[in-house]
This record gives C-alpha cells, sequence and structure tokens, in this order.
C-alpha cells in the first residue's frame, strides 16, 4: 500500500460503515488512502434476512457489493478477516498475518453467534449469523422436506427465532415440500424483553400456525440429530438454527483495547476508542460507554453520519461530533406469509399491513445503497 498520504481503513462494511463506503470519493480528493477489510464481496442486510430464507427475496436483492462499491470510489478492497490491531504501530493484522497501517481505523465487524452448545458429530446446523449462511440453509429445508416432514429446532426466544420460523414454513409451504414441524426453545421466556403485548402478537401467530415454542427450558447440547435441553429431554431434529443471542467478537480484547462487559470495543459518546483516538467504531461491534445499545441493526444505521464525519474530522484535524443513539425506534418482524407485527410507542399492528410497511422501508433502504454501486 502507498504511504504516500494519509491511510484510512475500514474494517467490516457492515451497516455502520454503509454512509462513509458511499462517500469513500471525499477522502479521496483530500489526499487520503481508503481501504476496506472485509471477508466477502458483499454485505447482507440482516433486516431482510429471514426474508431471503422464506423465499420473498432473492440473495441479489438483500445484499451489498462491497468490493464494486469501494473500487468504483476509488479505494482498495482486501478479501480478508481482520484478527487483531495492534495500536502501538497502528496496524490492522490480517488472518493471513498482513498487516495493513493505517492513520484512522474504523471497526464494523458485527457480532456472532455463540457455538459452544455443539456436540460432538452435530450436524446441519445453522447460525442466524452471518446472515449469507441462511442461504445454505434454506437449500437444506428444501432437500429435506421433498422426502420427508422435515424436524426444525431453534434455539433462543427472541425475535429472529420467530422470523425464521416464520420464514421456514412460508419457504416449504410455498416450495410445495411436507409442512415442517419447527420448535422455538426459548429460555426463560419467548421475547421476554418485549411488551407482553407484541409479545402475544407474535406467539399468538406463530402458535396458530403449530409453531411449538417451549419456555423454561435451554437447550443444553445440540447434538447429531437431536437437542438436548437442560431439563434432560432430547427432542429429535434434522436440522437446528442457533440465535440464542450475539456477541462481538474477542478481537478487541485479544489486541488488548478497552472493551465493555460483552466484549464490545469500548467507545466514548464520539465513536472513538476510549484510550487510542485513531480507533472508531460502529454496530453490533461496539460498547457505547455512555449508555449500552440493544444489538439492532437501526443503531447501526443511525450511526453512519457521525462515523463518515468523525472519521474525515479525525484525518483533517476538525472537531469530532457526538453520537445521540435517539430514542425510540420501530421495529417490525416479518414472520413469514405477508405477516408482520410492528411497534412503534404506543402504536401496534399486526398482520399484512405490517409486513408490507416493512417491505416498502427495507426495500427503499436497498435501493438507496444499491443504486450507488452501479456502474
Ligand atoms: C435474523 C436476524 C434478523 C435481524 N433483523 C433485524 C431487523 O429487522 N432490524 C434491526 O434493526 N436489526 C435486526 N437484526 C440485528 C442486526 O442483525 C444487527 O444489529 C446488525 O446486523 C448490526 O450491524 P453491523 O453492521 O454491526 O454487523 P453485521 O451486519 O454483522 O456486519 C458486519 C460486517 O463485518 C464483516 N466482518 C465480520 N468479521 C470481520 C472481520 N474479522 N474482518 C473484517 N470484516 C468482518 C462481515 O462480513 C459483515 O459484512 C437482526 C439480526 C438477525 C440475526
Amino acid at each position: 500500500m502507498s504511504r504516500s498520504g494519509k491511510q484510512l481503513v475500514l474494517v467490516g462494511g457492515g451497516h455502520a460503515h454503509m454512509v462513509t463506503l458511499a462517500r469513500i470519493p471525499e477522502f479521496i480528493r483530500r489526499g487520503v488512502g481508503v481501504t476496506v477489510i472485509g471477508p466477502s464481496d458483499y454485505h447482507y442486510y440482516s433486516g431482510m434476512g429471514p426474508g431471503m430464507l422464506g423465499g420473498t427475496y432473492t440473495p441479489d436483492q438483500v445484499r451489498f457489493a462491497t468490493r464494486r462499491m469501494v473500487e468504483k470510489g476509488g479505494g482498495v478492497f482486501v478479501k480478508e478477516r481482520a484478527v487483531g490491531v495492534d495500536p502501538g504501530t497502528q496496524a490492522v493484522i490480517l488472518s493471513s498475518g498482513e498487516r495493513i497501517p493505517y492513520d484512522v481505523v474504523s471497526f464494523n465487524v458485527g457480532s456472532h453467534i455463540s457455538q459452544k452448545i455443539l456436540g460432538p458429530g452435530a450436524r446441519d446446523v445453522f447460525p442466524v449469523k452471518p446472515i449469507e449462511g441462511l442461504m445454505a440453509a434454506r437449500d437444506r429445508i428444501l432437500a429435506l422436506a421433498r422426502s420427508k416432514r422435515p424436524i426444525i429446532g431453534i434455539v433462543g426466544g427472541g425475535p429472529s427465532s420467530a422470523e425464521i420460523a416464520g420464514n421456514v414454513r412460508q419457504l416449504v409451504r410455498n416450495r410445495g415440500g411436507m409442512l415442517p414441524i419447527i420448535y422455538i426453545v426459548a429460555g426463560t421466556r419467548f421475547m421476554a424483553r418485549f411488551p407482553d403485548r407484541v409479545r402475544d402478537r407474535v406467539q399468538g401467530t406463530l402458535t396458530a400456525w403449530e409453531i411449538d415454542i417451549l419456555e423454561g427450558c435451554r437447550v443444553r447440547e445440540v447434538a447429531s440429530g437431536s437437542m438436548v435441553l437442560d431439563n434432560g429431554r432430547r427432542l429429535a431434529t434434522d436440522l437446528v438454527f442457533l440465535a440464542q443471542g450475539v456477541k462481538p467478537s474477542s478481537l478487541f480484547q485479544d489486541s488488548g483495547l478497552a472493551t465493555g462487559p460483552d466484549q464490545g470495543l469500548l467507545v466514548n459518546p464520539f465513536l472513538q476508542s476510549v484510550d487510542h483516538p485513531d480507533i472508531f467504531g460502529g454496530g453490533d461491534c461496539i460498547h457505547f460507554k455512555e449508555r449500552p445499545l440493544t444489538k439492532v441493526g437501526v443503531y447501526a444505521v443511525r450511526q453512519n453520519p457521525v462515523l463518515f464525519h468523525n472519521l474525515l474530522a479525525r484525518l483533517t484535524g476538525e472537531a469530532l461530533l457526538p453520537f445521540d443513539p435517539g430514542g425510540d425506534y420501530l421495529f417490525i418482524f416479518n414472520l413469514g406469509q405477508g405477516r408482520g407485527v410492528l411497534k412503534k410507542g404506543w402504536m401496534e399492528l399486526s398482520g399484512r399491513l405490517a409486513f408490507q410497511i416493512k417491505d416498502r422501508i427495507d426495500r427503499r433502504f436497498m435501493e438507496r445503497f444499491q443504486t450507488l454501486e452501479r456502474p
């Protein structure tokens, strides 16, 4: 990499980097080189992931062509995974051992699902992140449903479990296979962090479709062909989704940076590492010191303009802006079969209209950035 000008390195092309990626030419015009590191040429929009699983969207409709956008803007894309950062020498360390020097670096590497509960020989297990893994799950479910009534186990009782369950049912129903038996093992309580009325609407829709929600128990182990619960019960399964909650990668802790209790990069109101002012971050991989944020894409999306401004400001010596997480946000769950559950403040809605609103918002969001990546 040429070191003639200052270097900005973006690690991960996630939801919080969308605006910065789209505005790479503004860095280049100021003589700043931009390098983006990511394990794939594409970034998948999680909000539409369950819809892709259910066949409402094609993979092309739910992904951003990160490499194309970077190269079109005059940046360099490195298809690799970052495994560490060395703030002393100002370099990002890649899995190959290569070091990418930076003047300013920003991390948007998301979060992952722990696989600690996988027992020996467990197969056909799909974590709900990364989202691209849902494509392989879709193919496998369709293959199973051609010869039998597949039994699908879902570990975890949050909204992603609900969305996965409903969309697995939609997938098989629309593609003419044998309708699956679906179990959600929800832990203490299904959708526990949501108000009762929202929870009841989601639960009501899923149970009407004969999706079984087991509360008051956890999965102790995903074994070969079954899930073992902590109450000793064993449920036979053909395929399992892991959706028991996400965690930032250990990259920051392993690199000796200050982290929050969830091991996310500890950042101040400027989305800047509390002990290394040239390191920034956004999305699921940070721990916002002022006020811990729920791991939802809404915050990553809201961080975009502040992150863009602050990266440029740090490189050019201007003042940084604080990030304000804002108040209540709209959430809409896609439960499959054209139905959703919506909540914003006092307003709640379930059924077709809720899904249509989500579909429209998500398609618009994609269109806004996909237009920029076209040649
Ligand atoms: C099934 C499901 C549905 C969801 N639906 C919604 C929703 O409707 N609305 C909502 O607000 N939230 C939703 N969420 C939550 C949402 O997924 C996350 O909050 C959001 O993805 C966070 O965005 P992010 O950019 O931080 O991380 P990610 O979307 O995970 O993006 C991280 C990026 O970094 C790259 N990367 C990862 N590791 C490395 C590395 N080591 N080096 C370089 N690059 C790396 C990845 O390839 C990826 O492109 C959903 C989650 C799931 C699992």
